[in-house]
């Protein structure tokens, strides 16, 4: 099946929207939408409810989604953000993790790996969405979190691994950025796919194995 594999968008992740309202830069929710349309293919094409697990790692918590899919046992929302950022009212994901100021590379990976850790053991996904927003880097004007660009980059890791260990398909997508310098931003981003880009090498390989 073609969409167990690894691709992405690269804009989106509006993360913000609620389905009967915009919020925060973010129009239509293109990850609800996402996960909408994957689970009425599976449905057309196996007669299941396909199981989607989003992994919201933008600087910003993930309320529109999370209000979106509050009673949805077919949607697990994660969202790890900084506690102090935007938005100040937040929706309850089905798990939050929100971070203290200044949160550096260490216990962010440590609350990552937890997170994961939590993730599975309360829910067993199809289909991963990863939202990837570079704002928790250290040169970002409105996150509240100092990421490293090496962190970053570690932090992709280890969703993209995770997921590739449990052969769970991945859809990235953006989110935000708002680096001082803009390259900074870019260069946030370039990493990411460049990380994604090698997961989506070993799923072609697996793949042509005839699996
Ligand atoms: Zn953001």
């Amino acid at each position: 099946m073609p969409w167990r594999r690894c691709g992405g968008n690269l804009a989106g992740g509006t993360h913000h929207a609620y389905a009967h309202k915009g919020g925060g830069f973010c129009v239509f929710n293109d990850i609800a939408v996402t996960a909408r349309l994957m689970q009425a293919e599976a449905w057309r094409h196996q007669r299941q409810t396909l199981k989607v697990a989003v992994v919201d790692l933008d600087v910003h918590q993930g309320n529109g989604t999370a209000h979106v899919f509050a009673k949805d046992p077919s949607v697990f929302t994660l969202s790890m953000h900084g506690e102090k950022n935007f938005p100040f009212r937040k929706e309850p994901s089905d798990l939050d993790v929100g971070l203290p100021d200044g949160c550096t590379d260490e216990p962010y990976l440590a609350a990552l790996h937890q997170a994961l850790q939590t993730l599975q053991d309360r829910f067993d996904p199809q289909l991963v969405i990863y939202l990837a927003g570079a704002d928790p880097h250290e040169g970002d004007r409105l996150g509240r979190l100092k990421l490293t660009m090496d962190g970053m980059q570690a932090r992709d890791r280890v969703v993209l691994d995770w997921a590739w260990q449990r052969r769970l398909p991945v859809v990235l997508c953006m989110g935000g950025g708002y680096g001082h310098d803009i390259e900074t931003t870019v260069q946030v981003q370039m990493q990411t796919w460049d990380v994604a880009l090698g997961y989506w090498r070993l799923w072609q390989g697996w793949h042509n194995r005839g699996r």
